[in-house]
């Protein structure tokens, strides 16, 4: 008998490459999936063998972004003349010398009379290679990059992609601000910043409040009023404008 198997990130990968609902690996899950835009929500429940001892719930996302195909890697790194390189220091990201495409240049280090950097270049092939290089921090120091070197050498390098959560504050106002409704023609209402903007098919309409506006704890109550602020602030703009009007005739 196995212990009750809590979902990691990989397990829950694993899950969704299962391509259905039902994981075993000596146990259950109770998952529950859904979908807002790119965003894919995952709700696991880790049960036991006896459908009756359970874990707390716990919540996952999976994120889908579409990636570019990874770049071909070079077996070997390359030995460019050391102007070339010195050049290319000082190209900027995205512009090209001799044949080679300045891809990142990274800030490593300063020490007290030398910047330390990390520079990756990019040939016709579409083979990236990187190289580190000092300079100095002063004119007068007059240390340019591969100063006194006749060659700089590259290495092969492979692009690594990693995904970092990152968190943000906002105030509950500027969110409910943020994610604003319109009406739709058949009546109901939508999110007009969940909602993709050049959407011809009507499932892709988010409805208001979309969870986002859920998950702040918008309650179909308050909706109501929030629709109605709205609507009241409506005619009263309205009622202004045609006295507005008015008196001008
Ligand atoms: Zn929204």
């Amino acid at each position: 008998m196995n212990a009750i198997t809590p979902p990691t990130p990989e397990r829950v990968a694993d899950l969704l490459a299962g391509g259905d609902n039902d994981y075993h690996d000596g146990n259950d899950w109770w998952p529950s999936i859904s979908t807002t835009g790119n965003v894919v929500d995952i709700a696991i429940t880790p049960v036991g063998e006896d459908y009756e001892t359970k874990l707390p719930k716990v919540h996952f996302q999976a994120h889908v972004f579409q990636v570019t195909p990874a770049p071909p890697v070079a077996a070997e790194g390359v030995e460019l003349a050391a102007d070339i390189a010195r050049e290319l220091a000082y190209t900027s990201v995205g512009k090209a010398y001799e044949g080679w495409t300045v891809v990142e240049r990274e800030d490593i280090d300063t020490t007290r009379w030398k910047s330390h950097h990390w520079l990756v270049i990019r040939n016709e092939q579409g083979q990236h290679y990187g190289a580190n290089y000092s300079k100095g921090l002063t004119e007068y120091q007059d240390t340019r990059p591969w100063e006194g070197d006749t060659i700089a050498c590259f290495e092969a390098v492979s692009r690594q992609t990693t995904v970092v959560q990152s968190h943000s504050w906002v105030t509950r106002t500027a969110l409910i601000n943020l994610h604003d409704w319109d009406e739709l023609i058949f009546g109901g209402f939508y999110c007009t910043h969940c909602t993709p903007d050049d959407t011809d098919d009507p499932d892709d309409n988010v409805m208001w409040p979309c969870p986002s506006l859920r998950a702040a704890g918008v309650t179909d109550e308050e909706a109501i009023k929030l629709i109605a602020a709205r609507r009241a602030a409506v005619t009263e703009k309205s009622r202004r404008d045609a006295q507005g009007e008015a008196g001008a005739r």
